[in-house]
């Protein structure tokens, strides 16, 4: 568990691997500044092992390049940590197939999110559950397309599979958007483990109720375990609660870093770059 206060937010950020797994393929990292959810996928090692490498190339390229427009900058980051996946795999035959989705949240005078994958991001304002994100997976396109309602999703044989993930290929389509954001919002990223197992008005009751945060997180990390818990599960939750919009500069962040490892193979078929 990672508790925190930075300036005007406080953060909680906890992985764990769940009840089924002997592996915990998700990564995560948190500095008050940047928030990022990655839940590896591929044989053997290298789920762990994309979602590892991601957020390192991601914090590498962010931090090489702050005097680029933050939103421009976190879509270059998310392309750079996908091509040293892609690049990687291409010479070592262990971690071939490998990917990992990718969900990264930057505070620096406003609030911006990338997107890639079926990890989600929320944010809760006056106790209302807000997605802040779109899945990229074949069960949310059928959901879009009308073909199965979302209570059907949630049990469907193909609700695995990926449209969009680091790794898999060059090109790579990654969301990006300015998130507005007030004083008093509590935002959630988390990886699939916990919207697996939880729905949105189980995640909008456990986030409002919850006002410690540390306590908030490991109520979703029980819940998800509670009903399964066959995946790993991750979960950041910010408080934008002291004052003002978070106001954090480059140089204020630090650095704290914990990874995490689980298993979870996933389907690549149906890759569409669109979602
Ligand atoms: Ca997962």
């Amino acid at each position: 568990m990672t508790l925190c206060v930075e300036g005007s937010m406080r953060y909680a950020a906890l992985t764990d691997t769940g009840m089924v797994r002997d592996k915990n393929e998700d990564a995560y990292y948190a500095d008050g500044r940047l928030f990022i959810v990655a839940d590896g996928m591929g044989g053997h090692q290298a789920g762990e092992v994309a979602s590892a490498l991601a957020v390192e190339e991601f914090l590498r390229y962010e931090k090489d390049n702050r005097h680029r427009d933050p939103l421009r900058r976190l879509g270059e980051a998310v392309q750079a940590a996908n091509r040293i996946l892609v690049d990687r795999a291409a010479v070592d035959s262990a971690l071939k197939g490998m990917g990992t989705t990718f969900t990264v949240l930057l505070v620096e005078n406003g609030v911006y999110l990338g997107h890639v994958g079926d990890s989600r991001a929320y944010l809760l304002r006056e106790g209302i559950l807000n997605p802040l994100t779109r899945d990229h997976s074949l069960v949310e396109r059928m959901v879009r397309e009308g073909r199965i309602t979302r209570k059907e999703a949630r049990s469907h044989p193909r609700r695995n599979v990926i449209l969009r993930a680091l790794g898999l290929a060059d090109e790579l389509a990654v969301d990006l958007v300015r998130v507005d954001v007030r004083p008093g919002d509590r935002l959630l990223l988390c990886t699939d483990g916990l919207t697996a197992r939880l729905e949105d008005a189980d995640l909008e009751s456990i986030l409002g109720e919850e006002k410690d945060l540390q306590e908030c997180a490991r109520r979703l990390v029980a819940e998800a375990n509670a009903r399964g818990g066959e995946d790993n599960v991750t979960v950041i939750v910010i408080d934008l609660d002291h004052g003002d919009v978070p106001l954090v500069s480059a140089g204020e962040a630090s650095g704290k870093r914990t990874r995490g490892w689980l298993r979870r193979l996933r389907s690549r078929e149906d890759p569409d770059g669109g979602g």
